[in-house]
């Protein structure tokens, strides 16, 4: 390997989806893996493999992009761009295609620009305040599903919420009240709308919810994504272990200054992304150092070497003296990302 590339370890990746596919099922749910964290048709083979069918992605083009490998069930988990209408017809032709409205006034806008009968789904938002119908305000999602009824082309198939503030948590606690909260609202919902709209699902997504909490009785169907591969983030939220992380970049190592404790590697924030962690010691830490041997494997240094710093192109590694004296420039370390989505998403061929 010679400059920045991602090293995924299957056997760790494979364990994490076998875990979570297990979780879903224990509890009576089905898995909609988010498929934006590894954006590759090898892992999503490893998904397939398991038995796995219904996915959701981020955007028009990887819906396509999975489509093209045989993928019939996309829920594009983002809301609806009303200037892809021509993409999202082209798909829903292909495929069963979910798309997703989190404002109002969004479906009575997409009225005569259908050509393929779509699964529409309702956001809801449980917290996050990034996007999503305010639980709330009842009359607005009444009317929501009155312009989905009169477009044949539409049916109404559940509401989802992706609580993204379990993001923001301190401790595995506060997960568990967001959950405890956002599923009651999604509950009340489906309970609400059910005798109108019979077999509607509620569906429950993010990384650090999924991994933290065991029972999701209730639940029709959960979308984690990020748990594929994991990465620093989820670690230091209580979602895995650092054995559990799949993912690391492979960073070469390009300068040793042992007089300062520190070495320079060629991984930097176009490769990791600018996204950084603060440690229990207040430290902002932008990726963890792992030895790799010549079989793409990595194991741990005996004591934490972490990314200090980052410019375009440059990692700079802080640590013990001991360790930053014996790297060579030539050899290859590995880097945990903080977010796996953004390096994957730099890096992917
Ligand atoms: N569902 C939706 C709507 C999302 O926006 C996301 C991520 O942003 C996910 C599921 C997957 O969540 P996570 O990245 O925490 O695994």
């Amino acid at each position: 390997m010679k400059v920045p590339s991602l090293l995924i370890d299957k056997a760790k990746s494979v364990a994490n989806i076998e875990r979570m596919l297990q979780k879903a099922q224990d509890s009576g749910c089905v898995l909609r893996p988010h498929f934006k964290t590894h954006q590759s048709h090898e892992t999503a083979r490893w998904f397939r493999e398991l038995g796995i069918r219904k996915i959701a992605v981020s955007s028009v083009s990887m819906a396509q992009y999975f489509a093209a490998d045989g993928w019939k069930d996309i829920m594009i988990a983002f809301p609806v761009n009303l200037r892809e209408m021509e993409e999202i017809n082209e798909l829903a032709g292909k495929v069963r295609a979910g798309i997703l409205i989190s404002s109002k006034g969004v479906t009575s806008m997409l009225r005569n620009k259908l050509k393929n009968p779509v699964d529409l789904y309702l956001k809801v938002d449980v917290g996050t305040h990034r996007t999503g119908f305010d639980p709330q305000e009842i009359t607005s999602i009444e009317k929501e599903l009155e312009d989905a009824g009169k477009n044949e082309m539409l049916t109404f198939r559940g509401f989802i919420a992706h609580a993204g503030h379990t993001y923001q948590t301190g401790s595995k606690d506060e997960v568990k009240a967001i959950y405890e909260q956002g599923s009651q609202i999604l509950k009340q919902l489906r309970n609400h709308f059910s005798s109108c709209f019979p077999g509607i699902i509620i569906s429950w997504g993010d990384t650090p919810s999924c991994s933290i909490i065991d029972d999701f009785s209730g639940i029709d169907e959960l979308r984690p994504g990020n748990f594929v591969y994991y990465d620093l983030m989820q670690w230091q939220l209580g979602a895995c272990k650092l054995e559990e992380i799949a993912i690391a970049v492979a960073a070469p190592v390009v300068a040793v200054h042992p007089g300062r404790q520190e070495a320079v590697v060629y991984c930097g924030a176009v490769h990791l992304s600018k996204e950084y962690l603060v440690t229990s010691s207040g430290e902002k830490i932008f990726g963890m150092v792992v030895f790799v041997d010549e079989h793409k494997k990595w194991s741990f240094p005996p004591s934490m070497l972490w990314v200090d710093r980052l410019s375009q192109e440059h990692g700079i590694l802080r640590g013990p003296v001991e360790i930053i004296r014996e790297l060579k420039a030539g050899q290859l370390l590995g880097v945990l990302p903080v977010h796996s989505c953004l390096a994957v998403h730099a890096l992917r061929d």
